[in-house]
């Protein structure tokens, strides 16, 4: 039969023509996601060798850097492709990650199993990938036992990811990284609301801000079904990338501390005429000095019915993860880590080296606005960007942009600030 065969990275794939999914457009997710697990695999090794010194201080530890890649490690990162199609991400992990020790490449066609064998035969990795032909539910739910669970979970679908998180959380070891890809964008930006609220149990805004907002539900379904096991999120790297959005999300354990993330989630109202956003958290939640999980309910609503700036309606969207978007450490060291790595390291290296730099400044605020559609609504001029940042910052206030939209202005000064600079143009 006719065939194609394509290199990215480190990897020759062999696709059999229109069989299995290849989507060259996801070469920049997969670059970043070998950038973001080489990382991963460092921790991993780094805790490997904490406890083979306490069991025996004299024990000899390589350093990551000088670890083999495409020799197995023993004790190294037990990956899940949950959804692999032709093999390619789960090959490119095993030749470009050092410290692997099993990738599982899993597939629910026929097809696309056939294929990944191939793909493993042919690049030679069949120490580290293993082929598997199994519908992605029965991969992670018979994974959840301590012994045999995963350090790594990649979710890749076609659309929604939605279906596979509770699968994901449970099968996750202790620090465990959860990566999940979402293309169903058209849903997650608003224009299927009840589309988006039966995958993700939250009510989308169709707003300038929809990127950011779509990241920040499929955290809240995230959070969610981690706190079901007493399991908290903690987002590594959460980017909106051209049509999809990709999530790099540490899982770790522990009761109090999972219900104490109540705290970061909150129903969001937004002004049906002017975009301005307002904040309802459900309440306070921290851990007492004994570390137990305590819980202080919101009293009233956040505004009145209308929105205070331009009396236009309020609507309601959420609920929503308020908490970070990246770990400022792990982004340094991705950056790091790129910019240190050979040329020919990644097809996408100066993408992705910009999009981080942009990554780096964003500040924690959720949301942002969108100085044309302010503009548009108070008939002014559209000033420049970088006109009305300066004057947040000789007010007093932080701005950035948001790595989502180029056109977009994030701060910590409250709406009606903005309004007034709006308004002296
Ligand atoms: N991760 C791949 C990559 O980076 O090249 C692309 C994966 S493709 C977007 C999605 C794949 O999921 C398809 O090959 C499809 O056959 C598979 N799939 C869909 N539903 C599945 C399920 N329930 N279990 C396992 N695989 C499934």
């Amino acid at each position: 039969t006719d065939s194609v065969q394509v290199k990215e990275g480190k990897a020759n794939i062999h696709l059999p023509e229109g069989a299995v999914f290849y989507n060259p457009a996801q070469v920049f997710n997969r670059d970043l996601s070998v950038a973001c697990l080489r990382l991963v695999s460092k921790y991993h090794h780094a805790n490997e060798c904490k406890r083979i010194k306490k069991n025996d201080p004299n024990a000899a530890c390589v350093s990551f850097d000088q670890l083999p890649i495409g020799v197995r490690q023993e004790n190294g990162l037990k990956i899940a492709e949950a959804l692999s199609a032709t093999g390619l991400r789960s090959i490119r992990y095993a030749r470009e990650i050092p410290g692997i020790d099993t990738i599982y490449a899993n597939d629910i066609d026929a097809g696309a199993v056939e294929s990944i064998k191939q793909n493993i035969e042919l690049n030679d990795v069949k120490h580290l990938v293993q082929a598997s032909h199994d519908d992605a539910m029965n991969l992670l739910y018979s994974h959840r036992k301590p012994d045999n669970q995963f350090h790594v979970v990649d979710l890749d679908p076609y659309g929604t990811p939605g279906h596979f998180l509770d699968g994901a959380v449970q099968c996750i070891k202790k620090n465990g990284v959860i990566c999940i890809t979402a293309t169903d964008m058209a849903s997650l930006c608003g224009n299927n609301p009840h589309s988006c609220y039966s995958k993700y149990g939250s009510i989308p805004l169709h707003e300038p801000f929809c990127h950011e907002f779509a990241l920040r539900m499929i955290l809240y379904a995230l959070h969610l079904q981690a706190a079901r096991y007493d399991r908290i999120i903690e987002p590594l790297l959460c980017m909106s990338i051209d049509f999809y959005v990709r999530l790099f999300v540490r899982i770790s354990y522990g009761a109090a501390k999972a219900q104490s993330q109540l705290g970061d989630i909150a129903t969001v109202y937004n002004c049906t005429y002017c975009s301005s956003f307002f904040f309802q958290r459900y309440g306070q939640a921290s851990l007492d000095e004994r570390g137990n999980a305590k819980f202080r309910y919101a009293h009233g609503p956040p505004v009145g019915t209308h929105c205070s700036h331009c009396e236009s309606n309020l609507r309601v969207g959420g609920p929503i993860w308020l908490g970070p978007l990246f770990d400022p450490s792990f982004v340094n060291e991705l950056i790091t880590s790129i910019e240190q790595a050979p040329d020919d390291s990644y097809a996408y290296r100066d993408r992705m080296l910009s999009m981080l730099y942009v990554v780096k400044e964003e500040l924690p605020d959720p949301l942002y606005f969108d100085n044309g559609k302010l503009a548009r609504v108070m008939h002014t001029h559209i000033p420049q960007n970088k006109v009305i940042k300066s004057a947040l910052l000789n007010a007093g206030y932080r701005v950035s942009t948001s790595h989502a939209r180029q056109d977009s202005i994030k701060t910590n000064a409250p709406h009606h600030v903005i309004w007034d600079i709006m308004r002296a143009f």
